[in-house]
């Protein structure tokens, strides 16, 4: 049975996007009532004409519904008194001047880890073509290979450039294609070096990239998570609370069953999961006629089970191959063709799903700061 305290710290995974800050953390969590599988909980907004609120209640309804045990939530929602606005403000603060080393990735990031439960399913594929179609709507993209050893994102991208240390020994990511990139297989320089990652454990790597690489502020960090393991799950929620998971499959019905596992593991490092993407939906020959040559339903059934809508289908598609070889994503040099409008249409249902914290935000909390009075 879920308990109160899962509850708080999965809310620790809901980021103000305007106060940097997470809900429990900053005090709009008033209260958390558990009564077996229904939760309900009381979320403050600092007015009641927030312009974040249909983004913060959607986070917070996530989240909940992310920690075993959880089938139904309320989410009710109210405004703070004068006085519980000017304790949140203080904790903002504060928080505004521990703020993580200009390394870290920002808190108003939404990162979205791509998994599969087995490989060969397109996962990186679709990391790269998903970036690519939020970076060409206008959104500051970053994608960060977690796949330490089976990078496959440099060769997607076409670039073999490296790595850079800036003179504070941080690591620039390599730019492509207008959006921002870190694989080990942009730092390794041959198959040696390569097996000296082996040594490391994979959540060491994946925490030095997220702590020594100096990302720029991105709206979206897009994670090639490694297929299975659960350590970097584990590791990347504990170092990006706001992490969510997009699970990708096949539509064979068998394929299913190997997604299911990577989501409860997700689950169990309480990441919620936005939703399935289908890969290799089916193929339409130059006749206009549909084969569906990976079987159909495997996206509905693993949506069903773990109760997340098919966020997109993906159809077979040669441009995807040949993209992938060439470093030329199908999303940015096809984007008429059936994979690269397939992946324009899942961009935009990311963004309807998951929105890009406002711009301005960080501005308007910049003002706010600056226009309470200096306390010692
Ligand atoms: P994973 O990261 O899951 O191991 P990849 O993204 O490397 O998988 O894809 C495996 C292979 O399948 C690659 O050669 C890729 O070009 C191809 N592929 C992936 N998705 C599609 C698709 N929708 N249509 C055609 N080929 C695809």
């Amino acid at each position: 049975m879920p308990t109160r305290d899962d509850i708080l710290t999965a809310l620790k995974g809901v980021i103000d996007p305007e106060l940097g800050a997470d809900v429990v953390d900053l005090g709009m969590i008033r209260d958390v009532r558990v009564d077996g599988a229904a939760v309900e909980v009381d979320l403050a907004l600092t007015i009641a004409e927030c312009p974040q609120r249909g983004q913060l209640e959607g986070d917070t309804r996530r989240k909940t519904l992310a920690v075993p045990g959880v089938d139904t939530v309320t989410v009710h929602t109210t405004a703070m008194t004068g006085e519980q606005r000017s304790t949140l403000m203080e904790r903002a603060r504060l928080r505004a001047r521990e703020r993580a080393a200009p390394t870290a990735v920002s808190p108003t990031t939404r990162v979205l880890a791509v998994a599969s439960g087995k490989g060969g399913v397109g996962k990186s594929t679709t990391t790269v073509n998903l970036a690519a179609a939020l970076a060409a709507a206008g959104h500051r993209v970053g994608i960060l290979d977690a796949d330490i050893w089976g990078f496959s994102v440099p060769r997607m991208l076409g670039t073999s450039e490296r790595i850079a240390a800036n003179d504070d020994r941080q690591l620039l990511p390599v730019v492509a294609h207008g959006m921002e990139v870190v694989s080990t297989g942009l730092i390794t320089e041959s198959e040696e070096t390569a097996l000296m990652w082996r040594g490391l454990m994979l959540s060491k790597a994946l925490e030095q990239f997220l702590t020594q690489v100096k990302w720029g502020d991105l709206a979206y960090l897009i994670i090639d998570m490694p297929p299975g393991t659960g350590d970097v799950q584990m590791a990347l929620s504990r170092m990006l609370p706001q992490a969510e998971m997009l699970v990708v499959t096949t539509p064979q019905r068998t394929a299913q069953k190997v997604a299911v596992r990577v989501a409860d593991m997700a689950r169990r490092s309480f990441m919620p999961i936005v939703g399935v993407i289908e890969n290799m939906t089916s193929f339409v020959c130059d006749h206009g006629q549909t084969y569906t040559l990976f079987g159909e339903g495997g996206g509905d059934d693993l949506a069903g089970e773990l109760d997340v809508p098919v966020l997109g289908r993906i159809p077979l598609d040669t441009a995807l191959v040949s993209g992938g070889d060439d470093g030329r994503p199908a999303a940015l040099f096809d984007p008429t063709g059936p994979a690269g409008e397939a992946f324009h249409a899942l961009a935009a249902a990311i963004v309807a799903a998951v929105p890009p914290a406002d711009a301005t935000c960080g501005v308007r909390f910049d003002a706010l700061i600056a226009a309470l009075p200096p306390k010692g």
